[in-house]
């Protein structure tokens, strides 16, 4: 599942060749989504220009002026360019130059002098919605709580918000109405260079350690993100999946291996719904 780095380095990847350039057409090949994509959406995005691709949380919000189109790659979703792709000639051209949409390939939009936005998602928990006016006031992002990137996510924060709270830790930092993009490989990987397990009530950790917890969360998808840098060509002219990026974890995934810090079993939990994995020794 694509998490906060991915589609990130997606918005990085597709971006330059998104700014400035005219939808001339819409291609909604299968609307069914996780929503229903809005039938309206060839008439909305017609004509409209992207001033700039920004991101909220996991969504990609495309900012056409009037309105926002947010996309979100749910559990496999990606997105590609297509520059070679020649909409006078849609159907033969594309076949040609072995671009002929797959039957996971269930939105395009198509720019002006050339070139694509595609969508394949095979699962089809993705989402592509319209929002006019202010994209913040779409029901999906009012909620919402700080960027983990932005400064207004720190120590004094995440310390003041975890005083009332029974909750664990590693809740805590999924909570979007906490902190957006925290998803379960970097709550681990976070918790585990912080030191802290991740059944520690939230309520009962210190302002020193949430210091260690907030850099470490900063600093684990910064390095994500910069893994994915070397992959940004793979989102142009490509039939792979691009943003999808092999990383090296400490904890996550590593179920009985040594851990690579002190050597002990690192160790696997459920919490909630979803596996927490830690070393008994380095995290207390
Ligand atoms: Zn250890």
């Amino acid at each position: 599942m694509p998490e906060l780095p991915e589609v990130e380095v997606t918005r990085l990847g597709i971006a330059p060749y998104l700014e400035g350039r005219r939808i001339i057409q819409v291609v909604i090949r299968q609307p069914k989504l996780r929503w229903p994509i809005p039938a309206e959406l060839p008439h909305q995005l017609q004509g409209q220009v992207v001033a700039s691709v920004n991101r909220r949380a996991k969504y990609l919000l495309l900012d056409c002026g009037t309105g926002t189109l947010i996309l979100h790659l749910g559990m496999s979703g990606s997105l590609r360019i297509l520059r070679t792709f020649n909409s006078q000639l849609i159907d033969t051209d594309a076949m040609e130059l072995g671009h002929s949409p797959g039957k996971h390939d269930h939105f395009d939009l198509i720019l002006e002098g050339g070139g694509l936005l595609r969508l394949r998602d095979p699962r089809r928990f993705g989402a592509v919605l319209w929002q006019q006016g202010c994209a913040e006031q779409h029901p999906l992002l009012s909620r919402l709580g700080p960027e983990p990137l932005n400064s207004d996510f720190c120590a004094a924060y995440l310390y003041k918000i975890s005083r009332r709270r029974k909750a664990n830790i590693k809740a805590l930092l999924m909570n979007n109405q906490v902190v957006v993009g925290v998803g379960n490989i970097y709550a681990n990987e976070a918790l585990f260079h912080a030191g802290i397990n991740p059944c520690t009530a939230a309520g009962r950790i210190g302002l020193p350690r949430y210091e260690k917890l907030v850099q470490n969360v900063k600093s684990v998808l910064r390095k994500a993100i910069d893994a994915g840098g070397s992959s940004l060509r793979d989102f142009v002219d490509s039939n792979g999946n691009p943003g999808y990026f092999q990383q090296q974890y400490w904890v996550y995934g590593r179920t009985g291996l040594d851990c690579r810090q002190c050597g002990k079993v690192i160790r696997q939990i459920r919490q909630g719904q979803r596996s927490s994995f830690y070393c008994p020794v380095c995290q207390r």
